[in-house]
């Protein structure tokens, strides 16, 4: 007997997870809210220009090779890895790093501000190592049935690692080196978990492991949006039916199960299964009405810094940037102390800048340029009023003009800005909140809100605020990991 499944949202973890489940025999059906496939990973077209909303990059591009090999389909984009991966500029600084993932080479570029650089760097990405190595089975890759499973099995992570649960990112920074530069470049990729490295469990080193040995940054070729259209080929000639502009409101049950879900036109969407790639804790609060997770509730939990995303279609090229740029500081603990709580003021804020017609010439016209800008900034519990967006961007704008000597305003030729109420309003994103339920401890494993639900035995739970976590990796193992448990509790259905 064919079962169907109906996938509320496309975003990389639903679209992943109706590949697996096609491929299982399953027949799938999704409902998307926006009106066009990838949730975050996202495309935005404007005045003969295209961006890529949101995600600009990769790590762990042996997740994708996975999701392929399990639905027996070519790989339907190509990666281009990234060496060097980005460049920090830090205001006042005429020079600019670049970070390598050839050490030698690395420490050429701090060589003037960390003495022994390639001993210490060598030292720390080794411990780092140990961490990704000694958990990746343990807590990313692996479902739980219960806290208590998950608590045991935290217990077989080699105990020397225990201590790093304790205390931050930043410390082991400065466990490891001297410089303000190094620090605060290698603490970057707390804010790649949407919190600082002053509130970043020191575990999570491991990151600087991926970014710089185990597997590095890549992005794709034409666009990290051709991940989509790849997929999307692939379920087209799988049959499987996407239904656009179509937001899930409410639901009816029976005998402990959804019987459906209805949208906002008053349709009702029947299926025997049901997935949900929206945020799992909110979509439990909201459509499902859990008490447990009550806006209070949500609100309580640590969630991560929201976006504010620039899109400039400019007139020409922009001499001497490379593809990844961050634009920093000196402040960098009090920046960090404050942004969350919209207790500083964004007229001089951290900022990351891609120039996507770089790698991409098809995204913009011959000549010209386009660029991404995304500036992490508090979430909607602490800043709701964003008429001023234009007047940051404006401040963000004027200063990377300042910083580079290229007048961007000048050359502008399209300009976009989106603030954390958009991205709320896009997809769904619970307060704004860019990447999701945030890292902790207590929220990450068996305490992330779980792939199945608690009550109706046919509703599951794929992406970013359910296991393992954020990233687009982390939700194409996401839709592995629900695939098992669907595949466990349903079987495999028999091809007709
Ligand atoms: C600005 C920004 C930059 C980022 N950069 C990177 C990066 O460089 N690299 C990286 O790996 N990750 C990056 N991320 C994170 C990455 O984008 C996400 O972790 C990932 O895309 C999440 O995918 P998902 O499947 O969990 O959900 P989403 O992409 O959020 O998709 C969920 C889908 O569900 C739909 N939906 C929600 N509610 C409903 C409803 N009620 N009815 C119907 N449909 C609904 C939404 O519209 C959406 O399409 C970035 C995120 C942001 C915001």
């Amino acid at each position: 007997m064919q079962k169907k499944v109906i996938v509320i949202g496309t975003g990389l973890g639903g679209l992943s997870t109706a590949l697996r489940l096609s491929t299982r025999g399953y027949e799938v059906e999704m409902v998307e809210k926006y009106h066009r496939a990838g949730g975050r990973l996202n495309l935005l077209e404007k005045g003969g220009f295209k961006f890529d909303m949101a995600p600009t990059f990769f790590s762990m591009s042996y997740e994708f090779e996975e999701l392929v090999k399990d639905c027996n389909m070519p790989m339907p984009f190509e990666f281009v890895e990234l060496d060097p991966l980005y460049s920090v500029h830090f205001e006042g600084d005429q020079r600019s790093y670049l970070i390598y993932k050839d050490l030698k080479k690395l420490a050429l570029e701090f060589q003037n501000v960390e003495p022994d650089f390639e001993r210490k760097i060598t030292r720390f990405l080794k411990a780092a190592g140990q961490i990704f190595h000694d958990t990746e089975n343990i807590v990313i890759q692996r479902n739980f049935d219960s806290l208590t499973q998950y608590l045991l099995k935290l217990t077989t992570v080699p105990i020397k690692h225990a201590p790093k649960m304790f205390y931050s990112m930043w410390r082991e920074m400065e466990r490891n080196f001297d410089s303000f530069e190094v620090k605060v470049i290698f603490s970057l990729v707390g804010f790649f978990l949407g919190a600082t490295p002053f509130d970043t469990p020191a575990v999570y080193t491991l990151l600087n492991y991926t970014e710089l040995v185990h597997d590095g940054y890549y992005n794709v070729k034409g666009g990290m949006y051709k991940i989509v259209e790849g997929i999307l080929q692939e379920l087209q000639k799988r049959g499987v039916q996407i239904h656009y502009n179509t937001e899930i409101v409410s639901f009816s049950k029976k005998d402990g199960e959804i019987s459906s879900f209805t949208d906002t036109s008053g349709k009702e969407w029947k299926a025997d299964l049901f997935v949900v790639n929206a945020d799992a804790a909110w979509f439990r609060g909201a459509i499902l009405k859990r008490p447990e997770f009550s806006v209070q509730k949500l609100d309580a939990k640590k969630w991560t810094l929201a976006p504010l995303t620039i899109y400039l279609g400019l007139d020409a090229k922009v001499p001497n940037m490379y593809h990844h740029n961050y634009f920093l500081r000196r402040n960098f603990e009090e920046y960090a102390g404050k942004i969350f709580k919209n207790k500083i003021k964004l007229d001089k804020p951290y900022y990351y800048v891609n120039i996507q017609s770089m790698h991409n010439p098809d995204y913009a016209p011959e000549g010209k340029e386009c660029i991404f800008i995304l500036c992490p900034v508090p979430d909607l519990r602490y800043k709701q009023d964003w008429r001023d967006d234009d007047e940051i961007a404006d401040g963000i704008i004027q200063d990377l003009s300042d910083r580079t000597g290229f007048d961007f305003h000048a050359h502008t030729e399209v300009k976009v800005v989106l603030n954390p109420e958009h991205w709320e309003e896009m997809f769904g994103l619970y307060r704004g909140s860019g990447l999701g339920l945030a890292h902790d401890l207590n929220q990450v494993g068996g305490f992330r809100p779980k792939n199945k639900d608690e009550k109706f035995n046919n509703l599951y739970y794929v992406g970013a605020s359910t296991i393992p976590g954020t990233g687009l990796p982390m939700t194409v193992i996401s839709s592995r990991l629900v695939t098992e448990r669907i595949q466990n509790d349903h079987g495999i259905v028999p091809k007709k």
